[in-house]
């Protein structure tokens, strides 16, 4: 699956998310990947740009020279770098990220790898790596096509058609969470604009739900997120439980009408937000089935199945893919 190369072949991978950066050396054989040597630190994002690259390159360098130090039974050929963020069309460059971490817009990510490691390397989103793990040896391994849908600290997506990432004409397909729904009307979207989904349904947008102020208003407290109401909400706080439900009402409706744009095969339900508990989980599935078209209101809801390590395996498969093409 994947390439026309004989397996196994070996990759690079990075995940930088909003609070976790993690590489290891991904190991694809015809029976499925092995994650090798995981290393793991802090983003830290607040120390901007420059440093969050400088930790990416030498956390990867480390996991390099141990993977070698063990004796590197598969070379290493490429690397994939799914990082938080837009994109660029070509892989190359973070095209938008301000809002996330200082001096990210315009980042050479790509150029920066590959220099650190001697192998080429493209850039993709978190939630695009994470979408075609899941399609390839996940939850919707076999499925002709999966939407993957993210609720984290934002709202994160990625669609894979025929084993395919869809990447878009600008490399940002899948950026599910900038939508417009009438479940976040006034809300302030971290990218900036008024009324996106991601700003009621991220751990960030249920903790302003339970505030009732959005986060661009002076009294909205970032304390208080997704993981904090699903806390209350277990130990019976009814406000708590009403606003897991808004949310994964509102959600749900969003995923059903993306159903009804893209017609998916199964849908694979990953992020942290997944963890917020049975409240949530039984809205969602209100939501969708109550915009879904009829011959889509049974199209499977998977929950994903491989955990932290799902990006890491779809930048390392997405990378093979790339160094497989002829230059
Ligand atoms: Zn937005």
């Amino acid at each position: 699956m994947g390439t026309a190369n004989a397996r196994p072949q070996a990759a690079l991978a990075l995940d930088v998310g909003g609070t976790k950066l993690a590489a290891a050396v991904v190991v694809v054989g015809e029976d499925g990947p092995r994650v090798r040597c995981k290393a793991q630190v802090p983003t830290e994002t607040e120390r901007g740009a420059a440093h969050v690259m400088a930790a990416m390159e030498g956390l990867a360098a480390r996991v390099l020279s141990d993977y070698r130090a063990h004796g590197a039974p598969v070379p290493v050929e490429a690397c994939g770098a799914a990082a938080l963020g837009c994109p660029d069309a070509a892989g190359q460059r973070v095209a938008f990220g301000a809002n996330l971490m200082e001096g990210w817009t315009g980042m050479p990510v790509a150029a920066n790898m590959a220099r650190a490691l001697g192998v080429p390397c493209v850039l993709l989103g978190d939630v695009q790596a994470h979408a075609l793990g899941e399609a390839r040896w996940g939850a919707a391994a076999g499925a002709q096509s999966c939407l993957c849908v993210a609720p984290g600290t934002g709202l994160g997506g990625g669609l894979v058609i025929d084993g395919k990432l869809v990447r878009g004409a600008h490399g940002l397909a899948g950026h599910l969470g900038h939508m417009q729904s009438a479940h976040a009307q006034g809300m302030r979207c971290s990218c900036g604009k008024l009324g996106h989904i991601e700003a009621v349904t991220s751990g960030v947008g249920i903790g302003a739900l339970y505030q009732g102020a959005d986060i661009a208003s002076a009294d909205f407290d970032p304390a208080i997120d997704g993981a904090w109401v699903a806390r209350r909400a277990s130990e019976g706080d009814e406000r708590a439980r009403a606003v897991l439900a808004q949310s994964g009402f509102a959600l749900g409706s969003e995923i059903g009408s993306w159903a009804n744009l893209i017609d998916p095969a199964v849908i694979v339900i990953g992020g942290s937000v997944r963890k917020a508990g049975a409240v949530w989980r039984e809205a969602l599935v209100r939501g969708y089935r109550s915009q879904a078209l009829e011959p889509l209101i049974d199209v499977p809801l998977l929950d994903a199945a491989l955990g932290d390590d799902a990006a890491l395996v779809g930048a390392a498969e997405y990378a093979l893919d790339r160094s497989a093409r002829p230059a």
